[in-house]
């Protein structure tokens, strides 16, 4: 009873909205949740989006160490754009459970080419994760565990914090600026041959190179990666 009162106390202080159909009371209505689903992304290199497949392209393979990506749908999608900066901004937690569902349906589309790959989340710095509360790609990270049923590995650690601005670059992962971005956790226990690295969102793909290649570096064969959206420059 104390948690309905405080639950109708938060909910007229902070009125919610679908994120769908923008109708009051709720942040996903049911007719949202039966009726709503995204356009199917279109296939291409994550880099440069060439080709009809998920994998990098013959060009771009040469200068990155990630080797394709799997995305749910394209960050231009103003629902999950909203979902998305709820939960990661705002620290909205009931997003959590919206997303999950989504993404457990999109899992058959999801899954990566690896026979037994560990999941591992592209991490946040220490410190941004401390003011978050939380590190979003952990949390995909998890799902996917759970979804495939497979292990999930903290396997790198971010080891300085950098612009955002930066990361959107294209430019930046050729002239280096990431590198040495992420290192080996060194409580990662041994280093597996798949991995598939998770975050919420890729844009350039930067940082998620970045990552890609420590794993590489450091004895990894093969780097898939999962989002939840990929945006445009
Ligand atoms: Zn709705
Ligand atoms: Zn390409």
């Amino acid at each position: 009873m104390e948690s309905l009162i405080s639950k109708l106390a938060i909910d007229s202080l902070f009125p919610r909205f679908c994120l769908g159909c923008h109708a009051e009371g709720t942040l996903w209505c049911l007719t949202c949740s039966i009726n709503w689903w995204p356009a199917p992304v279109r296939f291409g290199c994550p880099f440069c989006g060439k080709g009809s497949l998920q994998f990098v392209c013959v060009d771009c393979k040469g200068e990155s160490f990630l080797d394709g990506l799997s995305v749910f749908v394209h960050y231009g999608n103003p629902v999950v754009r909203e979902a998305i900066n709820q939960w990661k901004y705002i620290g909205d937690k009931t997003v959590n459970d919206i997303l999950f569902r989504w993404i457990v349906r999109a899992a058959p589309a999801l899954q990566p080419p690896f026979s037994q790959p560990v999941f591992a989340p592209v991490p946040l710095h220490r410190f941004k994760c401390r003011a978050r509360g939380f590190d979003q790609a952990g949390v995909l990270a998890d799902w996917c565990g759970q979804i495939y049923n497979q292990p999930v590995f903290d396997l790198l650690v971010r080891t300085r914090q950098t612009a955002s601005q930066a990361q959107k670059s294209h430019e930046v992962r050729k002239l280096g600026e990431l590198d040495g971005l992420f290192c080996i956790n060194p409580q990662a226990i041994e280093i597996p041959e798949e991995v598939v690295l998770c975050d919420d969102v890729f844009t350039s793909g930067a940082t998620m190179d970045a990552a890609a290649r420590c794993l590489k570096d450091n004895g990894v064969k093969r780097v898939w990666g999962l989002v939840i959206a990929k945006g445009n420059l």
